[in-house]
């Protein structure tokens, strides 16, 4: 079977066709079209981008979409149908940031493929598995059970496939294994999973909670926000800016959200690019501590995402950090979200095929 895998955000669409076969996949072309909807772009709008990825991906016969927020609603991946698709629309409040490209990239490539199964693979599924110690909010209940706010996590689909591949590599049955998973990228996360299910993660109600990540804060009192409106004037759109799009590395360091950089820069004794790095690692120090207290010990730190997988020197620093832990093995695991994304379309689609073929007699 060949899948085509969509991965739309604002301004970006990235895709690749894989090959999936019974026991094993390939991936047969990867692309990406960037500057949607920019001034002066090519590229008007997400159905502009999916007509140049379906034009470079050929025949396929099904397509899978990575779709951010799924809400309570979905544990796992899904089928697009008009009820499915409606699900995504309705959780458009709760990721207003990606569902919306989401469903924009849908919709294009269902209007251009409209013979094709596609399917929704959510970065919220892994975290169904989550208790309520973990995922509730200590709000009044009700901002729960009435308008949804809690936990969701995100990175879901990473977590997954790096867990799944961590307890492979570890020899162990994933029944048993005791996890740790930190996926270091431009948005960082850190989860702890045990047995395969996912029971804690650092990623919030939205993608802002927990680590420090390229651009994004993570953790900070709620208090600040108040302080900063009522006593800079800024208004909740400038706060959310602030906090979305110029913190993080980006904030700390002044100078870039890009750990090379920054690594390179603090290198040549650049302190605040120095700084940055300090806090970044801290932060993730912090939350494997946490997460090693809850599982009650942990098999392996496995590290993944652009900077756990190419940065030795941050993986180190971090490995410091929480030496005094002891009896787990620091592994790293290139993650591949498409290649999960194909593999659970496919089975989607064989899926739907076995159910409509007549039975045999
Ligand atoms: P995203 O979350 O956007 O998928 P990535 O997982 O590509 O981001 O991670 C980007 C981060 O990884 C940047 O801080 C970058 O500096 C760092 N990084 C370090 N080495 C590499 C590399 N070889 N390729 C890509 N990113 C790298």
């Amino acid at each position: 079977m060949r899948i085509l895998v969509l991965n739309a955000g604002s301004s970006s669409l990235k895709y690749q066709v894989i090959q999936v076969l019974p026991g094993r996949e390939k991936m047969l072309l990867k692309g990406s079209v960037e500057r949607i909807g920019a001034p002066g772009s090519t590229v008007q709008d997400h159905t502009a981008a999916v007509e140049q990825a379906l034009a470079a991906a050929g025949e396929v016969d099904g397509v899978g979409h990575r779709v951010v927020h799924g809400g309570e609603q979905f544990r796992e991946s899904a089928l697009i149908d008009l009820h499915v698709e409606r699900a995504i629309a309705d959780c458009c409040p709760l990721a207003p940031l990606h569902n919306p490209h989401n469903l924009a990239c849908y919709r294009a490539a269902h209007a251009l493929l409209p013979g094709v199964a596609h399917a929704a693979v959510f970065d919220t599924a892994f975290f169904h598995t989550l208790p309520h110690r973990a995922f509730l909010y200590a709000l009044p209940l009700e901002y729960y059970e009435r308008d949804h706010i809690r936990r969701y996590g995100f990175h879901g689909t990473s977590h997954r496939y790096v867990s799944a591949r961590a307890a492979e590599e570890l020899a162990i049955d994933p029944g048993q294994a005791r996890l740790i998973i930190c996926h270091l990228g431009n948005g960082c996360s850190v989860c702890a999973v045990e047995g395969g299910r996912a029971v804690d993660v650092s990623l919030g109600f939205t993608p802002l909670e927990g680590l420090v990540m390229g651009t994004r804060s993570g953790d900070i009192d709620p208090g600040v926000v108040f302080h900063l409106v009522r006593a800079k004037g800024m208004s909740l759109e400038q706060v959310e800016d602030l906090l979305n799009k110029r913190s993080g590395l980006l904030g700390l360091s002044g100078r870039s959200n890009d750990m090379r950089d920054l690594c390179q820069a603090a290198e040549a004794g650049d302190v605040r690019a120095e700084l940055a790095i300090d806090v970044f690692c801290y932060r993730i120090v912090k939350y494997i501590g946490a997460f090693w207290a809850v599982l009650g010990g942990a098999d392996a730190v496995v590290f993944t995402g652009g900077i756990g997988e190419n940065q030795p020197e941050i993986r180190d620093r971090i490995l410091r950090g929480v030496a005094g832990l002891g009896g787990f093995q620091p592994l790293v695991i290139p993650t591949n979200e498409e290649l999960l994304i194909a593999r659970d379309t496919a089975r989607l689609l064989s899926g739907k095929a076995a159910a409509s073929k007549p039975p045999s007699e």
